[in-house]
């Protein structure tokens, strides 16, 4: 079977740049599990259901269809879709950006979309990038990566992806404690929280570019 290429780490560690590069590389499908878990949060936020009211957003993920069309080329974005709605970039708001960790708490919601990613994964072929992608996704994934880079690192990426995508401009300082404030989150959390699997290569990636990270992922794959 072709193989399954697991990148976890946390929030803007450079996990979908470098995960985009090597399936393009690879011929590989990208998976972006956390668009999954964005298009819920965005779904919930629209129909003006309470983050905290497990019952309502389970029966919601329960019921919705996501798709993820791949992008043309690197530089244009997986499109995602939710009840055929195109969030592509609703998604990347800050508003859904500070919910979808209590979301992504929720056992319903992990379970369902869980679920659909092992379906995508049961041909193989794909670089699926999230947080628990080689711990409980796809433990058997050919290969584990847990990139990681500096909180000061992580918000300066962001601030550059706010510009690239003419996003308005939040401060260093707001960024740096958004970040903190969800790896925090995303790796105290009941069910599946942030971390590295035992058989997970690190990769800190602090002054290295998002091709180099790649080219070091596609030579362990060919080891
Ligand atoms: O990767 P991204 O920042 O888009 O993920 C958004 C959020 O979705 C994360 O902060 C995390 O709470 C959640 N997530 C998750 N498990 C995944 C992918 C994302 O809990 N596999």
């Amino acid at each position: 079977r072709q193989p399954i290429i697991a990148i976890d780490g946390p929030a803007g560690a450079g996990k979908s740049t470098v995960a985009r590069q090597v399936a393009t590389e690879l011929g590989l499908i990208y998976l972006d599990t956390g668009a999954m878990y964005r298009a819920v949060t965005w779904l919930a936020l629209q129909q003006g259901i309470a983050i905290d009211d497990e019952c309502a957003i389970a029966e919601l993920v329960n019921q919705c269809k996501i798709e993820l069309t791949p992008s043309q080329d690197l530089q244009s974005p997986v499109r995602v879709w939710i009840n055929d709605t195109d969030v592509t970039q609703a998604i990347r708001t800050k508003e859904v950006t500070s919910q979808v960790s209590a979301i992504a708490a929720q056992s319903a919601v992990r379970q369902a979309l869980v679920k659909q990613q092992q379906i995508w994964g049961k041909r193989g072929g794909l670089v699926a990038e999230g947080r628990d992608i080689g711990s409980h996704v796809f433990p058997d994934a050919e290969i584990k990566i847990f990139l990681t880079a500096s909180v000061s690192e992580r918000a300066h990426r962001r601030q550059q992806d706010f510009q690239k995508l003419g996003q308005p401009q939040v401060s260093l300082e707001e960024l740096e404690r958004d970040i903190a404030e969800r790896d925090r989150k995303d790796s105290t959390r009941k069910v599946s929280p942030l971390q590295k699997a035992a058989d997970a290569i690190e990769i800190q990636s602090d002054g290295l570019s998002a091709s180099e990270v790649a080219m070091q992922i596609i030579d362990y794959y060919q080891q």
